[in-house]
């Protein structure tokens, strides 16, 4: 039987697994970002991660919300950049609209998803398109949503894979794009073939969080 939901511990694990992964991933952000921006991508998201694992490891939770506001509050407050208010943006607005859930399942999943892109969107200001991370997670959004609506929607190991598989989609379709937004916007075509480094730390987060719930 696929796990249907998680309680705030393995909620907390599987974030502390994610940081894990993105600290892992420093050298692939750093060149993703050296490519279209200014390099300091993955050397912000590893300094969010440390401040990430600070802050969960040893913490215990009642409400899965709460994880995911913790994780927003610690990148907020540690990474700078424009990407530390986007993801800190994601992850606050994203757990608040769990309300007071003690489980992380499908529902959780979409609140998070959905109202963390919003919220991140109204923040910076690009749409989809403008080669951000926002071209990785509207697709993951919407898979999400997806996910949930579809019938069996208790089952958070087919809806974490669909919205991770989305996300990497999402990464990959933003090689093709032109930069509006962000520092990649000078470069204009030379942007074409690489994918946005945001998109990559978007597509590594849902990878991770799928893996930690198998199906
Ligand atoms: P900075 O741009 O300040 O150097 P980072 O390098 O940490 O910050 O993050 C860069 C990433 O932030 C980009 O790859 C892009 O995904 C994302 N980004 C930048 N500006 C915006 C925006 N206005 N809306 C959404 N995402 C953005
Ligand atoms: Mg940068």
């Amino acid at each position: 039987m696929a796990k249907t939901s998680l309680c705030p511990t393995d909620t907390r694990d599987m974030m502390l697994a994610v940081a894990a992964k993105i600290i892992e991933s420093e050298p692939i952000l750093t060149d993703a970002d050296r490519a279209l921006g200014d390099g300091d991508h993955g050397v912000g998201m590893e300094r969010g991660m440390h401040a990430v694992i600070e802050a969960l490891s040893g913490t215990s939770y009642e409400q899965v919300g709460k994880v995911f506001v913790a994780v927003g509050t610690a990148m907020m407050s540690s990474m700078g950049g424009a990407s530390g208010a986007l993801f800190g943006t994601f992850f606050r607005s994203g757990g608040k609209a769990m309300g007071e859930s003690a489980t992380f399942g499908s529902g959780e999943l979409a609140a998070l998803v959905r109202e963390g892109t919003d919220a991140l969107m109204a923040r910076g200001g690009a749409k989809q398109g403008d080669k951000t991370m926002v071209d990785a997670l509207v697709p993951a959004a919407e898979a999400a949503e997806a996910a949930q609506a579809a019938a069996g929607s208790d089952d958070l190991a087919a809806a974490l894979a669909a919205v991770a598989a989305a996300a990497e989609a999402g990464k990959e379709a933003s090689k093709d794009l032109i930069a509006t937004m962000g520092r990649a916007k000078t470069l204009g075509e030379k942007a074409i073939g690489k994918p946005d480094a945001g998109a990559v730390s978007v597509a590594i987060i849902f990878a991770t969080m799928s893996e930690f719930v198998p199906g």
